[in-house]
């Protein structure tokens, strides 16, 4: 199954991404593009999947099995960067960048999804092969409301990639996540004049603070909770404040665990809402599950990479590397390897040596929560779930910085896109040819959930909101 056939479409599908960065939910140019490459190629596409505007699903051929590749595409603010400059350069007349890597992620999925259906047409075989364009997933979990909304619930196996600092099965769990806000309003009154007439909403906000900061001594080592004060409710020290909002983080291993974090932190709330004769309104903002490992999967997903190996380097593109690896201090890279390495020691020789992943990393099945959250967590839930992490960088700084958006039109990238392609299409191929194993990955899922289902931690009746 070669990837040349498509390589400079997906190549040129990719550079307009980079080129347009976009917010969650409002990846309009993205996903008109790619929407438009899809059905030249001969899928039939649904837009305005689960009603989040950019969404997309891209089907062709009928029948079992049921084959999802998830792509992205969103971007994030403030990471705009001259493309190939070592040092940070922002471009005018951009306030966003592809920090994350994801128009490398969803034109990685659409690569898998046109080879998977070349395989399935050639050989005629049975078989669907579906290309998930999700939107938002930086803020927004695009995945969670395509899940709460059912289109994920005839998949037999989804198969997804992040662009990274290397080339691997990824493995582990994510944290479940809740967001919201939490709306304080109270009374106002003279400062010092009539301050008895007064109810501080802001007063209620610092209680329901310290309440929270007291309940850490007493949360499990894998939960996690945040705030920010969206508004203090105005400026001026000597009108009590009627109005103030803080808005919450609440992570934790699972999504049961997480929805009584939640409980906890929304009592607290009530209690600071009680202390000041204030009242609290509790505005539901986003959410998503954590990741359900599979390890039947994973192996499939690691014999693809053995069998097809992992981008090699010219002398030119390690140099390139190089200028951006020197960027990053080593104590700081060398902190943040993958703790599911088997051979942490060859890992850690490299990124000394070396200024970029060029070689296959072997993990350890783990069932070990990473402390953050994706909503591929969602899927994950609903159907068996599998991530290749391709490299598309030098070592050096890790997702989220204008390094990534700088390499990002590489051919380094380039290589890690096409290549995930690849394994993301042969991980399908080695499903069709053995269905038993989508059974046992199945029977996995249903084994790690313990009869429980999934329920989508977004109420229903909350659609995405579009952020500027
Ligand atoms: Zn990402």
């Amino acid at each position: 199954m070669p990837i040349d056939t498509y390589a400079q479409d997906l190549m040129q599908l990719a550079a307009y991404a980079w080129e347009h960065p976009e917010p969650g939910f409002r990846e309009t140019a993205c996903s008109a593009s790619q929407v438009a490459y899809l059905k030249k190629q001969g899928f039939a596409v649904t837009t305005d999947a689960a009603r989040t505007k950019t969404g997309y699903v891209a089907s062709w051929g009928s029948g079992k099995p049921v084959i999802a590749f998830l792509g992205e595409f969103d971007a994030l603010w403030g990471l705009q960067q001259q493309a190939d400059a070592t040092v940070p350069m922002p471009l005018s007349g951009q306030a966003m960048g592809q920090g994350c890597g994801h128009h490398l992620l969803g034109v990685g999925a659409i690569g898998a999804g046109l080879l998977y259906r070349d395989y399935l047409f050639q050989n005629h075989l049975p078989g669907t092969v579906r290309i998930y364009g999700c939107p938002g997933e930086e803020s927004g979990s695009g995945k969670a409301y395509m899940a709460r909304e059912g289109l994920f619930d005839d998949c037999d196996a989804a198969i997804t990639w992040h662009p990274s600092n290397f080339n691997m099965v990824v493995t582990g769990s994510t944290q479940s996540c809740i967001q919201c806000y939490f709306r304080f309003t109270g009374i106002p009154a003279h400062a010092a004049g009539a301050p008895h007439l007064g109810r501080s909403a802001l007063d209620a906000v610092e209680l329901m603070n310290v309440g929270v900061n007291y309940l850490r001594e007493h949360m499990l080592p894998s939960d996690r909770v945040h705030y920010a004060i969206t508004d203090p409710g105005g400026s001026a020290p000597n009108v009590v404040q009627a109005r103030a909002e803080v808005r919450y983080f609440v992570r934790s291993a699972t999504n049961p665990a997480c929805e009584q974090l939640f409980e906890r932190v929304q009592n607290i709330a009530r209690g600071a809402a009680l202390m000041t004769g204030t009242e609290v309104e509790i505005v539901f903002d986003e959410g998503l599950s954590n990741t359900v490992p599979n390890f039947t999967l994973e192996k499939v997903m690691d014999r693809a990479f053995r069998e097809l190996g992992v981008p090699q380097y010219s002398d030119r593109e390690r140099a390139y590397a190089k200028a951006f690896k020197d960027t990053v201090p080593l104590s700081d890279m060398l902190s943040d390897l993958p703790q599911a390495a088997r051979d942490p020691e060859r890992l850690t020789a490299a990124m000394e040596q070396e200024p970029l992943c060029d070689f296959y990393v072997e993990t350890n099945h783990s069932d070990l929560c990473e402390m953050g959250s994706t909503d591929v967590g969602d899927v994950s839930w609903v159907t068996p779930t599998v991530t290749a992490n391709l490299n598309c960088f030098s070592f050096g700084a890790g997702a989220h910085s204008w390094q990534w958006v700088a390499q990002g039109k590489s051919s380094i990238a380039s290589k890690g896109m096409l290549r995930a392609g690849e394994i993301m299409a042969r991980t399908a191929r080695l499903l069709q040819e053995q269905p038993d194993l989508l059974a046992q990955a199945r029977q996995e899922l249903n084994t790690r959930l313990r009869g429980d289902r999934y329920r989508c931690p977004i109420p229903k009746g909350v659609w995405p909101h579009y952020f500027d």
